[in-house]
C-alpha cells in the first residue's frame, strides 16, 4: 500500500451554498463522456445483491466458479491439461472469493471504533490518496485510483487506517464508481455520527484503456459532499488540500 495520509486542521464554518455533487472526465482537452457514459450508470446505491448470496460458503462457491471458470477456458480452446494452465480455474475462483470481491461479504466489514476527539474545536479532517483497487461490474476488469476523504468531526474521530479499510472493503466488489463513492460516504457518515463528509475518487478504469475506446490517459472523477461541505469555501479548502 502506498498511502499518504495527512491531517489538516481548518476551520469548517461558512455560509450555506448550493450543491456541486457529481462528477466529470478529464482526458486531455477533449471529452468522451458520451463513449465512456454507459459504463458509469448504477441502478441503486446497494450493491444489487439476492437474499440468498451467502447462504453458500465461501468454500462451496470457490469450488463451483472454479468449475465454471474451466468451462470458459475450455470454450475458449485452452488445453486445461497443460501444467501452466492446470491450477488457474481454483486460483482464480479463490481470488474472487477471497480477495478481490471479499467486500461483498458483510462478515468481512471492517469494525469501526471511534475515540473522543480531544481537541474541542471543529477541525476539518483530510486523507487524501488511498489506494482504490475495484472492478467495473459491466466489464469485470479493473478500476484503478485514489479515494480523498475529508470529514468536520463532530466531537468523535477514527483511526486513518480505518478510512482505508472503508474504502478497500467497498471497492473489493463488482463496482460502479459513482456507487462506491456514495457507499464509502455513507457509512463514514454512520461510523462519524456527521453529516459532514467529503468523498472524492479519480480513477482508472481498464475497461476504457483496454477495450472499446482503447483510451489510456482518461481517468474519472467522482465526488460527494454533504453538510459542511455542500457551503463553497468548505468545499473548496478541502479541494485545496488534495489538489485535483
Ligand atoms: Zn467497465
Amino acid at each position: 500500500m502506498n498511502e499518504k495520509p495527512i491531517l489538516l486542521g481548518v476551520n469548517g464554518n461558512g455560509r450555506m451554498n448550493g450543491k456541486l455533487n457529481g462528477h466529470h472526465h478529464s482526458h486531455n482537452g477533449s471529452d468522451h463522456t458520451s463513449d465512456i457514459g454507459d459504463m458509469h450508470v448504477a441502478t441503486s446505491i446497494d450493491t444489487p445483491l439476492r437474499k440468498d448470496a451467502f447462504d453458500l460458503s465461501d468454500e462451496e462457491k470457490v469450488a463451483i466458479i472454479e468449475e465454471k471458470f474451466r468451462e470458459i477456458l475450455t470454450t475458449l480452446g485452452m488445453d486445461l491439461t497443460d501444467d501452466s494452465l492446470m491450477g488457474t480455474p481454483h486460483r482464480v475462483a479463490k481470488m474472487y472469493v477471497k480477495e478481490i470481491f471479499y467486500g461483498l461479504n458483510p462478515d468481512n466489514k471492517p469494525k469501526i471504533s471511534v475515540f473522543d476527539n480531544k481537541f474541542k474545536y471543529k477541525e476539518m479532517l483530510v486523507e487524501k490518496e488511498i489506494q482504490v483497487q475495484s472492478f467495473c461490474e459491466h466489464h469485470f476488469l479493473p478500476i484503478v485510483g485514489r479515494a480523498h476523504v475529508g470529514y468536520v468531526s463532530n466531537g468523535v474521530v477514527i483511526g486513518l487506517s480505518k478510512i482505508n479499510r472503508i474504502v478497500d472493503y467497498f471497492a473489493r466488489r463488482p463496482q460502479v464508481q459513482e456507487r462506491l463513492t456514495v457507499q464509502i460516504a455513507n457509512e463514514l457518515k454512520k461510523a462519524l455520527q456527521t453529516e459532514d463528509i467529503a468523498v472524492v475518487i479519480d480513477a482508472k478504469h481498464m475497461c476504457v484503456s483496454c477495450r472499446g475506446i482503447q483510451d489510456d490517459h482518461s481517468s474519472t472523477v467522482t465526488a460527494e459532499y454533504s453538510g459542511k461541505f455542500n457551503d463553497r469555501a468548505t468545499r473548496e479548502e478541502f479541494l485545496k488540500y488534495i489538489r485535483l
